[in-house]
């Protein structure tokens, strides 16, 4: 069986071992080592990384029981062995982070800790009850506290005869022996994984968001470095928008609520305006002639540019666009079905579209000159 060396001490960054077996599978080299102080996935955290040997370490995981060091090649004898002491060190403030914030929580609440999970950049924590975004704060300022008082973080297995004194918060076991974490003044809880001595090493743990989730609440934070790395990014956000929208950084939400509203005014203007042209380009249609061309591109305003054409026109055909860009175009009646009559103008300008009975709506990429020669062959009123 392998000397967990991070039990002891979870600062080791590099140490020698013997390999006990090195066993390749799917191209990588399983590898048992006499001792290590590589942690195995478990508890919500992952597995370390690092090398042993010449080998890189992809991964450490329990594997029927024994601590296995995925290596990218194979290894043998007494090896020195290093951790990714970057990534370690981060799960250590990830995973201690989540311990303060959880028992803080616990107590103001009394819901339990029902799922734990670290990913790339965050940590996700459920609790068994809904919790308000008042008592939320409540705990993030409470965490903080306890990191700024830099409390001492102390792991130890209690005998078998004394576990019934302790009250601790209990997760999933990943071993037999019960291993508890005790955090000063903020948490008691049973732990596998590998935490920082003192608070203060966490550095700061921020709630991102909350949402309801299996009749609890599923909590997103952001701890330590990670915390750091979204406050820059946020803090170039709203810096950017600030600049962009000349509002002091504090006030940019509404300054964003302010063009908002300046957007939906502009919104009725510009549909107020569409109408009007719409209204005096419709005075020419006629039986004749009954289209109209416009330059604007716009399959809404071909269409408001046709439905104006039927008080004037059994059939109104619109086009909106360019030779260059192509035409959107609209044909509309009150009384003739324009299914058949869009099928015929698809074939004859290379276009596609289609709708119901009484307006049909699509894109021709004919120049305006062909599509003047194709109407004006139409006979009056189809
Ligand atoms: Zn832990």
């Amino acid at each position: 069986m392998t000397d967990k060396l991070y039990y002891d001490d979870a600062y080791i960054k590099s140490f020698s071992a013997q390999v006990l077996s090195c066993t390749e599978n799917g191209g990588k080299y399983e590898t048992v080592l006499s001792r290590t102080a590589f942690f195995p996935e478990g508890g919500g955290q992952p597995g370390d990384r690092g090398t042993i040997g010449s080998a890189r370490v992809l991964d450490t995981v329990i594997k029927d029981g024994e601590i296995v060091h995925i290596c990218s090649s194979p290894v043998n004898g007494e090896c020195s062995c290093t951790l990714d002491w970057g990534f370690r060190f981060s799960n250590m403030q990830q995973h201690s982070g989540e311990h303060i914030f959880s028992g803080i929580l616990h107590s103001l609440t009394g819901f339990d800790n029902v799922g734990f999970h670290m990913s790339e950049n965050e940590v996700t924590v459920d609790f068994s009850g809904p919790v308000t975004s008042e008592t939320l704060l409540e705990a993030e300022r409470k965490t903080n506290e306890i990191i700024y008082n830099n409390a001492a973080i102390t792991c130890f297995c209690p005998p078998e005869n004394e576990i019934s004194d302790y009250d601790y918060r209990s997760k999933k076991e990943v071993d037999g022996a019960l291993r508890l974490v005790k955090i000063d003044g903020a948490d008691l809880c049973a732990c596998c994984g590998t935490h920082v001595a003192r608070a203060g090493e966490v550095g700061m743990v921020k709630v991102i968001t909350s949402e309801n989730y299996k009749g609890g609440v599923r909590i997103v934070l952001k701890i330590g470095s990670f915390a750091l790395e979204d406050y820059i990014e946020k803090n170039n956000s709203v810096l950017e928008i600030s600049a962009s929208l000349c509002a002091k950084y504090g006030e940019v939400a509404g300054a964003v609520e302010k063009l908002k509203e300046k957007q939906n005014e502009l919104r009725i203007e510009l549909s107020d305006a569409k109408k009007e042209i719409v209204s005096l380009l419709a005075r020419d249609y006629n039986e004749t002639a009954p289209f109209v061309i416009d330059g604007r591109g716009d399959a809404d305003f071909a269409r408001m540019l046709a439905d104006a054409g039927t008080a004037k026109v059994k059939t109104a055909f619109a086009f909106s666009g360019d030779d260059k860009n192509g035409y959107k175009y609209a044909a509309a009646s009150r009384s003739e079905d324009v299914r058949e009559t869009g099928k015929a103008l698809n074939a004859a300008l290379r276009g596609r579209g289609g709708g119901k009975p009484e307006m049909i709506m699509g894109s021709v990429s004919a120049s305006k000159e062909e599509i003047i020669l194709y109407l004006s062959s139409l006979k009056p009123n189809t």
